[in-house]
């Protein structure tokens, strides 16, 4: 019976074809070929290469491309450019992101708000606390928002049954050893609806950036086992990538509290005295009122920061791309306080507090981070507000508080005269600077939502712009 099922069962198979993909080397050709063709495959419906069908097949596949490059708001050009490579390589889901490619249409969801869960067996990579632990704040995650109450079974069989397999399970699903399939899940249906399978082959962990968080592919497996399917929201657990969060201070983002909410309603046994935590809310660039933390040019593209995000706009393009900062850059804080691309470097330089990162191309540069002395800053700085690189010069300019410093990068020295106020340097410029450009000859000094532009010659001060000038807004 259940395995006359299985075409209902949307599967979610959490994948990983390299997990540091985008720090490798250009994969050769063939290998990006077969990446694109398993990932297309297996997520959007291209059908399974035969010896008859190469010539149609190639021009599905380019369909099939623009689809997932829409998906994740790349450029749709149709071709396996780089950008779209290195989404493919990151971990993720296997559900489909297009429901129009899954096996199992939505609108399922349980009848009833009791139920129950099973943790069949223990992956040896953590002790069986750590396991009963994760699961059960994953479920609670999902209990804390909706009128779900999940009851542990020790026996017999219970709504999600939760297991660590490895190989092939006999679901017709199997594994494929470390860094391949994650996990999967199943959506609410009778049998094996709601089920996990963990692939014991990956290392799971508790509480530790390395391996796969346990908590973390639970909740979001958890999202399928409920109801859920894929969002496009960067910021949400129900995005398709796998990205590292800290399980001990993760809150449940507000598209995933839309989402399941839609299906159960919200929790009712909250009064309404109680303090109600806030869900993070994924930043809209479009938003008039969203003030930035940083923004830099990367080598032709323009990188705007804002809290756990990051935007990569591509001149002259509709598209910008969101991202979190962590499924780049997971040694990386978020909320980071100033960023400038140093073209006697040719690298990027990220600041956070008195600590200084640094990116070659979208790479992680060896020997980071660094402290902030570096710049010859005195002792007393603690936080830089912004820095504008000026191209012509070599200097960097520090805003810090009210005042601004100028490093020469070729003297290694701060200038003499230094610091100045930002109103004499930059005059007309108001308020507190907390992100700064150079462009094509001007300079830009964000404050609030304006974006202040200067002539880069002159420190004239040409027009006062709305932030979000340079997006297709
Ligand atoms: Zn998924
Ligand atoms: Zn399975």
């Amino acid at each position: 019976m259940r395995s006359n099922m299985k075409s209902y069962y949307k599967l979610c198979v959490l994948i990983t074809l390299v997990v540091s993909g985008y720090t490798n080397p250009i994969a050769p050709p063939e290998d990006r070929e077969s990446i694109a063709e398993n990932y297309l495959t297996r997520l959007y419906g291209l059908p399974q290469q035969t010896s008859s069908n190469t010539e149609r097949r190639s021009s599905v596949m380019s369909l099939r491309l623009k689809e997932m490059q829409q998906f994740f708001g790349l450029k749709m050009t149709g071709k396996l450019d780089e950008e779209t490579l290195n989404v493919m390589k990151k971990p993720r889901c296997g559900v489909p992101d297009v429901a129009a490619y899954s096996t199992f249409e939505g609108n399922y969801k349980w009848k009833k708000h009791d139920l129950t869960y099973r943790i069949e067996n223990y992956t040896p990579d953590m002790s069986e606390a750590e396991v009963d632990d994760s699961i059960q704040k994953a479920l609670q995650v999902w209990a804390d928002v909706t009128p779900l109450r999940f009851t542990r079974l020790y026996s017999g069989t219970a709504d999600i049954m939760i297991s660590f397999v490895v190989g092939d399970h006999r679901d017709g699903y199997p594994f494929d050893g470390p860094n391949g399939f994650l996990a999967h899940a199943f959506p609410p249906y009778e049998g094996r609806g709601g089920d996990a399978h963990f692939d014991d082959d990956e290392t799971f962990m508790f509480r530790s950036p390395q391996g796969y968080n346990l908590f973390l592919v639970a909740a979001h497996e958890f999202g399928h086992s409920l109801g859920l399917e894929h969002s496009q929201d960067p910021g949400a657990l129900m995005y398709p990538t796998y990205v590292y969060r800290d399980a001990d201070t993760f809150s449940l983002p507000q598209d995933d509290v839309n989402g399941i909410q839609s299906l159960y309603g919200p929790n009712t046994d909250i009064n309404p005295g109680d303090p109600k935590p806030t869900p993070p809310v994924t930043p809209n660039i479009c938003d008039p009122n969203l003030v930035l933390d940083a923004v830099t040019m990367l080598r032709g593209e323009i990188i705007f920061f804002k809290g756990s995000f990051f935007w990569r706009s591509y001149p002259m393009s509709t598209t910008v791309e969101q991202h979190l900062i962590k499924s780049f850059w997971p040694e990386i804080p978020e909320y980071i306080d100033a960023a400038f691309e140093s073209l006697l470097e040719d690298k990027v330089f990220l600041i956070k507090g008195e600590k200084v990162w640094a990116l070659y191309g979208y790479d992680m540069a060896q020997g980071y981070p660094k402290s902030l002395s570096m710049f010859s800053l005195p002792k007393k700085v603690k936080k830089i507000n912004a820095v504008l690189y000026d191209e012509s010069s070599y200097k960097i300019l520090f805003f810090v508080d009210s005042q601004v410093y100028s490093y020469d990068e070729e003297k290694r020295r701060i200038e003499k005269g230094y610091p100045k106020p930002v109103e004499v340097v930059f005059p007309g410029m108001t308020g507190k600077v907390t992100a700064a450009f150079q462009h094509k000859g001007f300079n830009y000094l964000f404050s609030g939502s304006k974006m202040f532009e200067f002539g880069s010659y002159n420190n004239k001060l040409f027009r006062v712009l709305n932030n979000n000038y340079f997006l297709p807004c």
